[in-house]
């Protein structure tokens, strides 16, 4: 029967994952726009960039989601056939490994043998994959489900540092650093919270690592601004 507990772990599991692609989508947006805008470009290109950005980072998230979803449910699926095929075979031996992995998590051995003895009868296969895989959710891995989130998330994410180019960046260019830098600390804090973290920590960390990405490309731009 699920807890409270696990529910809770669950939905911050899936809350912290949504604010980590947004946290992608913010960084690599508003500093490919700051590259561009510091190369002296127009704000109509540097929009252009920001969406192509947008579109790009939301693509290769969702592969990359999707490719490694799936790449886990393949490995977690192989050790589970491997294991049926186990217990069919060597029923006895399967039985005394569940025994042995009570053991060491320190449950007396008389006990042990009990656990082992019911669970097996109930559910050998369940218990297998939870106790000597670790695979606690076998099955329910939705790959395209996982692409979709993290591509929403990215595009979330990319829109803010897109909003501030659209609205602010003609009067002042500092606004795209700024205000995205504003947006990660507040997401950096956001995520820390749910991770059980302090707030302060997480928004300075991900601040940091967003700042150091905008003046890498800033610096770039200056660069080819100069060069061009
Ligand atoms: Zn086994």
């Amino acid at each position: 029967m699920p807890s409270r507990d696990q529910h809770f772990y669950h939905r911050s599991g899936w809350l912290r994952a949504a604010v980590l692609g947004a946290n992608d989508g913010i960084i690599s947006t508003a500093s490919l726009m700051m590259g561009i805008a510091v190369a002296n470009q127009t704000q109509s290109t540097i929009l252009l960039a920001g969406i192509a950005g947008l579109v790009a980072g939301a693509i290769s998230m969702a592969a990359g989601e999707y490719v490694s979803v799936c790449s886990q449910m393949d490995l977690e699926n192989a050790d589970l056939e491997r294991e049926k095929i186990e217990l069919i075979d060597n029923p006895e031996s399967e039985l005394r490994e569940l025994e042995e992995i009570y053991i060491a998590r320190g449950v007396s051995r008389d006990l042990s043998k009990k656990i082992a003895a019911e669970l097996t009868q109930r559910d050998a296969l369940g218990a297998h994959a939870r106790d000597e895989l670790g695979i606690t959710d076998f099955n329910t891995a939705k790959p395209l489900q996982a692409a979709v989130a993290s591509a929403i998330s990215f595009s979330l994410g990319a829109a803010i540092p897109l909003l501030i180019a659209i609205t602010l960046v003609a009067e002042n260019l500092w606004t795209l650093p700024f205000f995205s830098l504003l947006a990660l600390a507040l997401l950096g804090a956001l995520s820390a919270k749910i991770g059980g973290a302090r707030p302060i920590k997480g928004a300075v960390r991900v601040t940091f690592w967003g700042a150091a990405a905008m003046a890498a490309t800033s610096l770039v731009g200056s660069f080819f601004g100069i060069a061009v």
